[in-house]
Parts: structure tokens; C-alpha cells; sequence
């Protein structure tokens, strides 16, 4: 067999990105299925993302991530964006088909699969209510909204954002949602089946900070979801257990949006048990793998 040196590349183009840890899942990933792919965790200023783009395709990457700040600034650069990532409007995986670089979303199909595989929820027919209307809010949402869901609640701190979110994903798919400014301590309401944190509340190094709900009228089948996933154990999500309610961390949405990442870029099904330690170790924690 002739010698190959040349490994395939994928990477992550953030800023700040060092502390991002999908490259740690990912290798393992690659280096469990015996593939000579690599996974660059890549600083890139908003003013050089062009560049970027174009050094992914005179590198002939494979596929990249994005992640904060260049999630929506990315699409522009692409040859298409897929019809969910439109809807969300903003992409956190490209793919390359042939020459062509086609922008998708991977967070709110990675959380709707940990709603469905770790917490044996189906979202169909189910009421949700989702803290936060930023870039995980909206992803979250229409993966809600296209899963079926039967009322979607936007509650969120600026109401600028959140209803114009909540008119804007209503208008894109024509499901049932609505907004509620967050005003002192949000009430969750006797008949929501999930609660989804999806604002930055919690989120390390403000560890200690609990989103301002209440969870005394919820029902005892409420599933209480968390984006945050660092740290995994955020206090909402300790309140919600100290209930009795089913929960439903970070790690889960983060580790599946990357399986589903991984099978986009090399149509390979990952080991996910090996993403998952991989994840947790990167992280620090210990999860069941
Ligand atoms: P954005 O900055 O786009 O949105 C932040 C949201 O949080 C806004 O709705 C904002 O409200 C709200 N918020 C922030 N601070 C407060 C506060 N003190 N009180 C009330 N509301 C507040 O962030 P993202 O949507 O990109 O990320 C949100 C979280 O989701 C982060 O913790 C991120 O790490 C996590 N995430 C997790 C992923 C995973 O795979 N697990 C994937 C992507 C994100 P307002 O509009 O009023 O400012």
C-alpha cells in the first residue's frame, strides 16, 4: 500500500475558543476508529473569519465548527445553509460536499437527542418552557418546534429579543409559540413538561448563580434541562433533583451535537461512549460513560 502522511483536517474557529473541549472528544473519536483525522482548535478574530473560511478551502478541510462569535457572521461565506440552520439563523457545523461548504446546526438536534435518548422524553405533543432567547435558545426552540411540540414558551429577561424570537420561529414554523418577560422570579407553569435553561446563568465561573424560577408549582413529571455544561451539576439542575424532578445536564446537548458533527464529516457512526469520557476527562468530571 502506498505511504499516506496526509491527514484530514477539521477544526473549530472561535473566539475566545482555548477553553473550548469538543477537539478532545473529537480526536478520541477519530483515534478510537483508526482514523488519521485532526481536530484544530483554531483562535480566529471576527475581522479575519473571511480568510478563515477561504483557508478552509484552499486546505481542503473537511468540515469545521463554529462557535462564538462567528455563528451567524459565518453564513455569508458559505454555498448553502441548511433549511433548520436557516430557520435558527446561525450555523455551528459546516460540511464540505465536493467543493461546496454547506452551513448546518447541530445544538438543537444534539439537545432534542439527549431529550429523547438520556431523559426518554418525546417531545411531540409536549409543553415547553425555554429561559433565554440568544443563539442556544433559538436552536433549542425550532428543534422543539419542528419535533412538534405543542406550546413553546419564550421567556426571556430583554423583551426586545424574546419576541421578536419567539414571533420570528412562530412565523418560520407556523408552531405554537409564545413570549413572557422574565420579571423578578418566573413561575413555572402546573402543566409544562420541560424546563430548558438556555441563558449563560450558571455558567463557570459564575457557578453559584441560579436562574430566577420557581419550581413549587411544577409538576412532578417535569424535566428540567440545562445548556450550561460547565460546570454539568448546575444548581437549577441540583434544585430540580432536590424536588424529585427527572434532569437533563449540558453534556448530553455538547456531546451529541458532536456525534452528530462527527457522522456529518466523515459519515462514520462515532463511539460514543469514548466522546463521552473524553468530554467528562477534558472537563474534569466524572459521568457514566
Ligand atoms: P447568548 O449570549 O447568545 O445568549 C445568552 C442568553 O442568556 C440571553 O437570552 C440573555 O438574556 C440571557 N442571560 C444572560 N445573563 C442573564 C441574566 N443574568 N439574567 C437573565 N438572563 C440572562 O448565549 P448562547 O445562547 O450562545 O449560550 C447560552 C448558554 O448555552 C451558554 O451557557 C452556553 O455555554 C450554552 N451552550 C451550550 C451548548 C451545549 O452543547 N451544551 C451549546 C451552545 C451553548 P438577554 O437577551 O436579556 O441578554
Amino acid at each position: 500500500m502506498a505511504a499516506n502522511f496526509k491527514a484530514e483536517l477539521v477544526a473549530c474557529f472561535g473566539q475566545p475558543v482555548a477553553e473550548n473541549p469538543t477537539g478532545a472528544m473529537q480526536e478520541a473519536a477519530f483515534a478510537a476508529l483508526g482514523l488519521n483525522w485532526r481536530y484544530l482548535t483554531v483562535e480566529v478574530p471576527p475581522d479575519r473569519l473571511g480568510d478563515a473560511v477561504r483557508g478552509a478551502r484552499a486546505f481542503g478541510l473537511r468540515g469545521f465548527n463554529c462557535t462564538i462569535p462567528h455563528k451567524v457572521a459565518v453564513m455569508e461565506h458559505l454555498d448553502e445553509v441548511a433549511p433548520d440552520a436557516a430557520v435558527i439563523g446561525a450555523v455551528n457545523t459546516v460540511r464540505r460536499a465536493g467543493d461546496r461548504l454547506i452551513g448546518e446546526n447541530t445544538d438543537g438536534k444534539g439537545f432534542l437527542r439527549g431529550v429523547r435518548q438520556d431523559a426518554g422524553v418525546d417531545p411531540r405533543g409536549r409543553r415547553a418552557v425555554v429561559l433565554g432567547a440568544g443563539g442556544a435558545a433559538r436552536a433549542i426552540a425550532t428543534e422543539l418546534a419542528l419535533a412538534g411540540a405543542a406550546d413553546l414558551v419564550v421567556v426571556n429577561r430583554s423583551p426586545g429579543r424574546g419576541e421578536a424570537m419567539a414571533a420570528d420561529l412562530a412565523a418560520k414554523t407556523g408552531a405554537p409559540i409564545r413570549f413572557s418577560q422574565w420579571r423578578g422570579t418566573y413561575r413555572v407553569p402546573e402543566d409544562a413538561d420541560l424546563l430548558i435553561n438556555a441563558t449563560s446563568i450558571g455558567l463557570y465561573p459564575d457557578v453559584e448563580a441560579m436562574p430566577p424560577v420557581d419550581l413549587a408549582g411544577a409538576r412532578p413529571g417535569l424535566l428540567v434541562c440545562d445548556a450550561v455544561f460547565n460546570p454539568p451539576e448546575t444548581r437549577l439542575l441540583a434544585a430540580a433533583r432536590a424536588r424529585g424532578l427527572a434532569v437533563l445536564d449540558g453534556l448530553s446537548m455538547l456531546v451529541y451535537q458532536g456525534v452528530i458533527g462527527f457522522r456529518l464529516w466523515t459519515g462514520q457512526d462515532p463511539p460514543e461512549p469514548v466522546m463521552k469520557t473524553a468530554l467528562a476527562r477534558a472537563l474534569g468530571v466524572m459521568i457514566d460513560a
